[in-house]
C-alpha cells in the first residue's frame, strides 16, 4: 500500500468565503484595515505577509486531513509534531488480524530493490498468524479466568511497524508549512516525504497563496522552500 491524503476540511469563516479570506478579516485588525476587504482582497493581504514572515497571522485557518496507507512506522513520526489534533486507528481497540491478506501493510522499496518482497511478505504472513494464534490464547485465558487482559491490546505487541494505520490530523497553515518543511525535504524519510509532497500538492492547489514558495523537485520525491 502507498500513503494517501485526503483533505477533510478547513477553516471557511462566518461568511463561508475560505481560510484565505479568514485569515484576512483576523490579520486586518492590526492595521483596522478591515474597510479595505473587497471580493479579490484577501490573497494579495496573506501573500503579503508570507513574504513579511508574519506566520502568527496564518495560524487563524486550519486544515484537517485524513491519512491511509501509511505505515504505523511513519505515523509515529507524524505525530511528533505537537501542534496539531489528531484522531488514529486505535491498535487496542481494532482488530489488526489479516493485514497480511487484506494488504494492509508497506513495503518499502529497498525490499524490492533487493529482491527480498517474498521473503518479506513471507515473515509477515508468519507474524499475521501469530497475532491471530495469541489473540485465541488470550481468549481463551479471559475465559478461563486466567487474565483480565483484553485481547486487541495486548496481542498488538505482536504487530510490525509496517503494519497500516489510519490517521486524521488537523493543524493550523503554520503548522503545516513547518512539517512541510521538516517533512517533505530531501533527508526525511521517503515515506513521509512520498505522503507529505502529495498532501503538499493538493494544498498548493487549494491554498496557493500560503504554499506556493514550496518547490516541488522535477523528480517529484521531496520539496523544499524558496527564498522570497
Ligand atoms: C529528518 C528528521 C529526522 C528525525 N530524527 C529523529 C530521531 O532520530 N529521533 C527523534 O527522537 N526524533 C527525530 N525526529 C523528530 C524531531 O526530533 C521532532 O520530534 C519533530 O520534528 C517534531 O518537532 P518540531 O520541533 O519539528 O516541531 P513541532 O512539534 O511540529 O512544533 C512546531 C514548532 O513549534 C515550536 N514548539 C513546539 N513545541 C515547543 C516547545 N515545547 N517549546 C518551544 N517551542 C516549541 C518550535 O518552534 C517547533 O519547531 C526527526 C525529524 C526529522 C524531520
Amino acid at each position: 500500500m502507498n500513503g494517501k491524503a485526503e483533505i477533510l476540511g478547513y477553516s471557511t469563516g462566518i461568511t463561508g468565503a475560505g481560510p484565505i479570506q479568514l485569515i484576512e478579516q483576523a490579520g486586518r485588525t492590526c492595521y483596522k484595515s478591515q474597510g479595505k476587504i473587497t471580493n479579490d482582497s484577501a490573497a494579495k493581504f496573506v501573500l503579503m505577509l508570507r513574504k513579511l514572515g508574519h506566520e502568527s497571522v496564518i495560524e487563524h485557518s486550519w486544515v484537517a486531513v485524513r491519512f491511509t496507507g501509511c505505515s504505523r512506522a511513519a505515523t509515529h513520526q507524524l505525530v511528533r509534531h505537537r501542534l496539531m489534533a489528531i484522531s488514529q486507528e486505535s491498535q487496542r481497540y481494532c482488530d489488526e488480524s489479516g493485514f497480511f491478506f487484506n494488504n494492509y501493510y508497506v513495503v518499502p522499496p529497498s525490499i524490492i530493490e533487493a529482491g527480498l518482497l517474498d521473503w518479506y511478505r513471507e515473515r509477515l504472513k508468519q507474524i499475521d498468524g501469530w497475532y491471530k494464534e495469541l489473540q485465541e490464547k488470550l481468549k481463551e485465558a479471559i475465559k478461563a479466568g486466567k487474565t483480565k487482559g483484553k485481547v486487541n491490546e495486548d496481542a498488538r505487541f505482536l504487530l510490525p511497524n509496517a503494519v497500516c494505520s489510519e490517521i486524521v490530523i488537523s493543524c493550523n497553515f503554520r503548522e503545516w508549512r513547518h512539517i512541510f518543511k521538516m517533512r517533505t525535504d530531501i533527508h526525511a524519510q521517503w515515506e513521509i516525504r512520498y505522503v507529505m509532497v502529495d498532501t503538499l500538492k493538493q494544498f498548493q492547489k487549494l491554498f496557493p497563496v500560503v504554499f506556493d514558495d514550496f518547490k516541488i523537485a522535477e523528480d517529484g520525491k521531496s520539496a523544499a522552500l524558496t527564498k522570497e
